[in-house]
């Protein structure tokens, strides 16, 4: 499977050095604070983990699954929630675990629509970011790594489905950055 990919985008061991960092940074900024980290799935669940266990200060868990209309890779902007959190997130700091920002849309959508069950406070924290794509600007509280526009897969990310299960963030040869094929 690792054949057909060219370079990392992010080496592992950077990565594991970068989500140490943003555990150590989110549990300070969190400290007395009642923290509820809703991963939105699919794609953030392999940065969730490690996230979730780089951040040692009490949280709990929770996880969204979303899916936008249309082609899978381009987002419309039309977000659906498929799957609801299980936690009354109502007076709780919640802390956004998404695999990438690109147009903005998904987690404008996100915010907007939980900021109405009342939490105290409302973040995201982003593994990848690829700020010239954005057409909205929405705050990211925490990102991994600024990335180009190029269309990546592994570390939870997909090519319709396929190469979530990559262990390191890949640049899919033959795909456009809106994730179509060349
Ligand atoms: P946004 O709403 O910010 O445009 O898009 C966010 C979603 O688009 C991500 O959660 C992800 O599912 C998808 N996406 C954006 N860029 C990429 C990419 O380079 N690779 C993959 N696999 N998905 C992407």
């Amino acid at each position: 499977m690792e054949k057909i990919f060219g370079r990392p985008v992010v080496t592992q061991e950077d990565m594991k050095r970068r989500i140490e960092e943003l555990g150590r940074q989110i549990a300070s900024d969190y400290a007395g604070k009642d923290l509820i980290l809703v991963g939105i799935l699919k794609g953030a669940f392999a940065f969730y983990a490690d996230l979730a266990r780089a951040i040692r200060a009490p949280l709990l868990v929770d996880f969204l699954i979303v899916t936008s209309y249309g082609s899978k890779a381009k987002t419309s902007g039309k977000v659906k929630m498929v799957t609801d959190l299980t936690e009354d997130i109502k007076g709780r700091d919640v802390l956004l675990v998404e695999d990438i920002v690109d147009s903005g849309l998904t987690v404008q959508y996100l915010v907007k629509a939980l900021s109405k069950r009342k939490p105290r406070s409302i973040k995201v924290c982003a593994l990848l970011s690829k700020p010239k794509r954005r057409r909205i600007a929405v705050k990211v509280d925490y990102v991994g790594f600024e990335i180009s526009n190029k269309y990546v897969v592994g570390y939870g990310l997909d090519y319709q489905q396929q190469y979530r299960n990559l262990p390191y963030l890949a640049v899919l040869d033959q795909v456009d950055e809106e994730g179509h094929k060349t």
